[in-house]
């Protein structure tokens, strides 16, 4: 028996989720139900091991089962940045080890294609584009982060271009940056309408519950029961996708890290505002300095920031958090943004990124018929869909060099105990975004 948890309960601010289409909300489970399998998180990592499952065993009922409505969760949260390139901030030049990024870098151009293909089939209108992504910076420190990741680029075969401070305007409007570095792969999208439009598009042997909030996990001889206030789910095989989440029935206790980060949206620019920005019509900045700030500008003429962190151990939102976080990002907008002081924000929000000290992911199976694709370190749209999918692919007995690369991985290593794992957590979030400076 894995102990009876706290479920999620996230804000109810997310611009994401509130701007993108309404959905019917499938019931919330109740009474007793068996199912072959059962994935527990209906997060872009569930959703991709839901759909792969049911390709492969077309015959099985797969059951979906999530706390909150589809999109509510962290993967309707993000900033919509799905990054073809690894990014490895404990490596000097973000590369790293360049084995290790190339497998990084097949992972998500697989994630990419697939996410593609899924939303051309299925007509999901999710403003996909394939903007690329601006890394910005402003001070010494960011600018040599800059050129750092621009040599380890040149290891991997990569395009790049790198934009003087006096051309940044041209391309993002505000006169703030010193430098840039322009990468092409990635694609920009509205998170919430994709996770809600793949729940939306699964197979038809997939059974998705929303609202139900799994509390425990039993584990039996030859079946695993989810519990519930309202029911249960009897499994033969269970994938837990559920994030940071996981920890608290159990598993990989004490290894992962649920880490909040914050998010404020503008109302839509006018189109004198719009003028008064210049630069392109839409587009998507992440800082040099992973304390900084993400900047979006959306195709519906919003502008969005993203930075604050929060140490959040029983991975729920709390208000206080909240509320220094949109004071942050109003200070953040003004100094970008001084010819749209004042323009107010629509939606401030929070949500919950898995980490882990060593960076790295779980893959694989946790304990008898318990099988988990976790621990996305803050980029869950490519690296959450294409776990997801491999995860499902190598429970239906396949192997390629991707699913070796996954298992090979030795998963996130151990925090230190608690009090010192809060302590040395907020001490470093704070010292970090401190740091950070001009760039937060
Ligand atoms: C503000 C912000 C900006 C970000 N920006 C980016 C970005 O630009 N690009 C990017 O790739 N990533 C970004 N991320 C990270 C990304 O959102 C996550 O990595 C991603 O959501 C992980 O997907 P997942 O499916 O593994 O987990 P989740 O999205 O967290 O899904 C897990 C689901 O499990 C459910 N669940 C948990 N416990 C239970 C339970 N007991 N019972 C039932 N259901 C349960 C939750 O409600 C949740 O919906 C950002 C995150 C935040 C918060």
């Amino acid at each position: 028996m894995f102990e009876r948890t706290v479920t999620p309960a996230d804000d109810n601010g997310c611009g994401w989720f509130h701007l993108s289409l309404g959905r019917k909300v499938r019931p919330a489970h109740s009474g007793t139900t068996s199912a072959r399998w059962v994935v527990l998180g209906a997060g872009f990592t569930g959703v991709a091991a839901a759909r792969q499952l049911a390709l492969h065993y077309p015959n099985d009922q797969i059951v979906l089962v999530e706390a909150q409505q589809v999109g509510f969760g962290a993967s309707g949260r993000n900033s919509g940045f799905a990054i073809d390139l690894p990014h490895d901030i404990g490596a000097p030049d973000y590369i790293g080890d360049l084995a290790t990024a190339r497998m990084s870098l097949k992972l998500n151009l697989r994630a990419q294609a697939l996410l593609k293909k899924l939303i051309a089939e299925h007509g999901i209108d999710c403003q996909l584009q394939a903007a690329g992504k601006y890394q910005a910076a402003i001070e010494p420190k960011g600018i040599a982060v800059l050129e750092a990741y621009r040599s380890g680029l040149d290891k991997l075969g990569q395009a790049y271009q790198v934009i003087d401070g006096k051309d940044m305007p041209e391309h993002v409007g505000t006169h703030f940056y010193k430098r840039g570095l322009y990468t092409p792969g990635t694609y920009l999208l509205q998170p919430a309408a994709l996770v809600k439009g793949l729940a939306e598009s699964l197979p038809a042997n997939v059974t998705l519950f929303e609202n139900t909030r799994i509390h425990s996990i039993e584990q039996g001889a030859d079946k695993v029961t989810l519990i519930h206030d309202n029911g249960r789910l009897i499994a033969d095989q269970l994938l837990l996708t559920n994030n940071a989440f996981a920890s608290h029935f159990g598993f990989l206790k004490g290894r992962l890290l649920p880490v909040f980060t914050y998010a404020s949206m503008t109302r839509p620019l006018t189109e004198q505002e719009q003028a008064r920005l210049g630069g392109k019509s839409t587009w998507g900045i992440i800082p040099a300095d992973p304390f900084g700030s993400t900047l979006r500008r959306t195709p519906d003429q919003r502008l969005l920031v993203r930075n604050s962190f929060s140490f959040n151990p029983d991975g729920r939102s709390h208000k206080k958090y909240l509320e220094r976080a949109e004071r942050q990002q109003r200070e953040s907008f003004e100094r970008r943004f001084p010819m749209l002081s004042g323009t107010p924000f629509d939606y401030t929000w929070g949500g919950s990124m898995c980490l882990s000290r060593n960076h790295e992911s779980f893959f694989g199976t946790l304990a008898p018929r318990i099988h988990g694709a976790l621990c996305c370190n803050g980029l869950g749209i490519t690296r959450g869909t294409i776990t997801g999918t491999l995860l499902a692919d190598w429970l239906a007995g396949e192997r390629d060099e991707l699913i070796d690369f996954l298992l090979s991985s030795k998963g996130p290593n151990a925090n230190p105990p608690e009090p010192f794992l809060s302590l040395g957590v907020n001490f470093n979030l704070r010292l970090g975004q401190h740091r950070a400076g001009q760039e937060s």
